[in-house]
């Protein structure tokens, strides 16, 4: 091993800030180097395997793929050697130099600076090949591209404090060894059992054999004398997980081989394994994790299964094999179908995937109900991360509204609580006597959907209503239109049809009002013709005056807020103002003979609705000149 040309590189802002991070938050769990290690190791290989389908002049007479784990208790040392694809120069420097991963980056520039705090979010992150400095204060990579010169080898060495050294080197073997200079307090990792319980610990569902020397215990010495022969044992099970039947496969297997692929720290919330025999022959295997990732909500984001063929690994985030609204999830999957030298085109016009990605589907919904009957609470975990995202499925995939309405959650009045947690088969189950629709307001936040003046008839016949107050709710309700044969019906949008629970007096009275107050009406339609479309006598209010309703094909107050909000032009719709005719003030505005004073009081009332739906007033200035006019009035 001839090295030349030492150059010396500094590591880039965000690793150093990383290394500091992990090796002052991550101590009490500093085992899960091993893990990484070996992790990029398994990577490496199934990165070389992939390639060699196309060109196996990469394997050479090294086939055998393998990773391979030693140590040296004097020297302090662990060496993880693996024969997989390896490094150029310029991938070790990208690679273990700056952080790739745009996410990593992400990560970083949303710490808090309080210590606390950030170590418990690196935890929920995956730390990768930097967590080496947790347990070593020196590393050594020697590393060399499959496919390139014995001479074109490379050997990193840092000390983790802010900068690394590069030389060349010639390797005789492809792949990459790393060796880890152990700190003084954490030579116990070099010992043979402590790694071989850690290995299968960690990593017993890497397909990849993970070997080490064979050592007898009972006599330590006898192994180490010079001529006995070096024997590999393979201290893994080195059988893809997935390919193993349900039943001989533990939790903490399923855990751990999810954190693998998901680079996620903590467990998922559930999973489902499924083998598919038939017209297609596959093997899949999905987990709900418990923690959205921050970038959730960027739909550039990377996303998607993990492709395997014949237990080949083919390619991450696989994006055809699940919607947009269940991105969420995380898996992999086998296929015996697909062709070894499958690509992304392939994947976009292929019949099969079609097929798989409707199973799939049906899987991961299936998964969820099935979670939230059998673990309410973990289904509200679930909720509270991802409900939002899953609010986008009715639009996205209509084939499947039936089981996604079974899987929403919503505040009610029932509760009146702002958590989400009623199904709309709990609020079926609570449905009045002769009730035949599903009612529901939409606003900005919970507080103006729970005080919406609309509601106050549904509350004094008791009737339930959802409350809804997430940005994208009346956007899912427009997909949404029926739950059970129920319709599901806007409060606050056109003429409120109680049917059911409505008696015919109570229909009578509602005409007759309208009959009775005819001169107000009209008064009321001329004085505010620019701003409303109608102005009408109402049942729906019990101790509000007014209120504002919007047509039945017209864009509801929330939606329009956003749509302006995003600088969308939004078409100029006039509401419905309806009035209260029990109410004082309508009764005194009836009244009124100043024709000023009218107007006064007509423009409040409409401003005063405006506002209670969660709108600004039109005339924001005018409206308070107006109030104060009215409230001098009073006092004099
Ligand atoms: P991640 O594995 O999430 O990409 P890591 O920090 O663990 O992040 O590794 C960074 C990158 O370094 C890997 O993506 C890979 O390109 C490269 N790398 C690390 N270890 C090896 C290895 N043993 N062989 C080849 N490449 C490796
Ligand atoms: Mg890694």
């Amino acid at each position: 091993m001839s090295e030349t040309q030492q150059e010396t590189l500094s590591f880039q802002t965000e690793v150093k800030q990383l290394l500091h991070l992990m090796i002052h938050s991550l101590y009490s769990n500093k085992e899960i180097f091993l893990r990484e290690l070996i992790s990029n190791a398994s990577d490496a290989c199934d990165k070389l395997r992939f390639q060699a389908l196309k060109d196996d002049s990469l394997l050479g007479d090294d086939g055998d793929l393998s990773i391979r784990v030693e140590y040296d208790k004097e020297a302090g040392t662990v060496t993880l050697t693996d024969n997989g694809v390896g490094m150029t120069r310029d991938d070790v420097i990208a690679n273990l130099g700056t952080i790739a991963k745009s996410g990593t980056a992400d990560f970083l520039k949303n710490l808090t600076g309080d210590e606390r705090k950030d170590s418990q979010m690196i935890g929920q992150f995956g730390v990768g090949f930097y967590s080496s400095f947790i347990v070593a204060n020196a590393v050594d990579v020697y590393s060399r591209r499959a496919g390139t010169p014995e001479d074109a080898g490379v050997h990193w060495h840092s000390e983790g404090e802010g900068d690394f050294s590069l030389s060349e080197v010639t390797l005789a073997q492809r792949g990459t060894r790393i060796v880890l200079h152990l700190k003084p307090e954490e030579t116990e990792f070099a010992d043979g059992w402590r790694l071989r319980n850690l290995i299968r610990k960690y990593s017993d569902h890497i397909a990849i054999p993970v070997q080490m020397l064979k050592e007898s215990y009972d006599d330590p010495e006898a192994e180490k004398a010079e001529d006995s022969a070096v024997e590999w044992e393979t201290v893994n099970s080195a059988k893809a997980l997935w390919t193993r039947p349900r039943s001989e496969i533990s939790d903490d297997e399923y855990k751990e081989l999810y954190r693998h692929i998901s680079h996620d720290f903590g467990d998922p919330l559930t999973w489902s394994h499924n083998k598919v025999e038939g017209k297609l022959d596959y093997t899949s295997l999905l987990y709900i994790p418990k923690k959205a990732p921050y970038d959730i909500w960027n739909r550039e984001r990377i996303r998607g299964l993990k492709l395997y063929v014949q237990r080949v690994f083919i390619m991450d985030d696989v994006e055809q094999f699940l919607p947009m609204y269940l991105r969420f999830a995380k898996g992999i999957v086998d296929s015996n179908d697909l062709p070894l030298n499958v690509s992304r085109e392939i994947l976009q016009s292929d019949d099969a995937i079609d097929t798989m990605r409707t199973a799939l589907t049906k899987r991961v919904l299936d998964m969820l109900s099935k979670l939230a009957k059998k673990d309410p609470e973990g289904y509200q975990a679930f909720w509270d991360e991802f409900g939002q995202v899953l609010k986008e499925g009715p639009a996205e995939d209509a084939s499947n509204n039936d089981k996604i309405a079974k899987l929403l959650r919503f505040a009610t009045s029932h509760t009146g609580d702002a958590a989400q947690t009623q199904s709309l088969d709990d609020y079926v189950g609570r449905m009045k006597e002769g009730q035949d629709k599903i009612y529901y307001v939409a606003a900005d936040s919970h507080q103006t959907a729970k005080n919406s003046p609309h509601l106050e008839v549904f509350r004094k016949k008791g009737i339930e209503v959802l409350l809804m107050s997430d940005r994208i709710d009346e956007w899912l309700m427009g997909y949404l239109r029926e739950f059970d044969g129920k319709s599901l019906v806007d409060v606050a949008r056109g003429g409120l049809d109680l049917s059911g629970v409505e008696t015919e007096a109570e229909k009578e009275a509602q005409q007759k009002a309208n009959d009775d107050h005819k001169p107000l009406l009209e008064r009321l339609k001329t004085l505010l013709e620019s701003d409303v479309e109608d102005v009408r006598m109402t049942h729906r209010l019990v101790e509000s005056p007014a209120c504002i309703v919007v047509g039945d094909n017209d864009m509801g107050a929330q939606m329009r807020r956003i749509m302006e909000a995003a600088g969308q032009a939004v078409p100029e719709t006039k509401p419905i103002f309806e009035l209260n005719p029990e109410h004082p003030l309508v009764q005194r505005l009836e009244q009124e003979v100043s024709e000023d004073r009218f107007a006064d009081l007509a423009n409040i009332l409409l401003e005063q609705a405006r506002l209670a739906e969660g709108s600004h007033p039109k005339d924001a200035a005018g409206f308070v000149g107006r109030l104060n006019k009215l409230l001098l009035d009073l006092s004099r």
